[in-house]
């Protein structure tokens, strides 16, 4: 890494192996079932499409776009739309794929309208978790790494839409 600003906090191997024991589980847990992923943009596509290779029962997906209303880094906690399913969830399998729960609001409003829509199971998955900065209570089913409160960028997480093509998840030092 020749970016000075850049820390690693994870490598992409640490990430890569992680990837491999929750696709294991995951491919377990769904065993005979036929799950639809829904990965949350734009942060969870490296995640999702990495996951999806090394799952071992036959997987579905789609996508969801939202952002939260605020001005600030903080979430505001009411969430909007952007882009919706492209299908009904009504009797399926489902299982939200996030890059990162921080204060816990969007996943918490997404699964909450997610459940309206009467999914036989609903279940989240993130690849990170920092949960130092809870704003409602909110436990992913699967997490990937427990990450101390830094904004983290890289492996699909972005600064202003830069980074995200980064391999490592790495810390942005002002
Ligand atoms: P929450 O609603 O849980 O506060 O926020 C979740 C969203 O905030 C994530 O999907 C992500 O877009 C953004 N976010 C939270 N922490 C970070 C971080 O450390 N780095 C980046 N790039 N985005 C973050």
């Amino acid at each position: 890494m020749t970016d000075e600003k850049l820390e690693v906090m994870l490598t992409a191997e640490q990430i890569g192996n992680r990837i491999r024991e929750l696709a294991a589980q995951i491919s377990k847990d769904y065993q005979g079932k036929n799950p639809l992923l829904i990965g949350v943009l734009k942060g969870a596509v490296i995640f999702l499409s990495d996951l999806i290779r090394q799952i071992e029962v036959p997987v579905e997906i789609d996508f969801m776009a939202v952002s939260s209303y605020g001005v600030d880094t903080d979430s505001s906690g009411v969430v909007r739309i952007l882009k919706d399913l492209e299908q009904s969830i009504q009797g399926k399998d489902v299982l939200i794929v996030e890059d990162i729960v921080d204060t816990g609001l969007t996943l918490n409003y997404l699964r909450e309208n997610l459940i309206t829509r009467q999914p036989k199971t609903l279940k989240v998955i993130t690849l990170l978790d920092k949960p130092d900065r809870r704003k409602v209570p909110f436990e992913p089913d699967y997490c990937g790494f427990i990450i101390p409160d830094r904004f983290v960028i890289g492996y699909g997480l972005d600064y202003g839409e830069d980074y995200r093509h980064l391999a490592d998840l790495c810390i942005l030092n002002p």
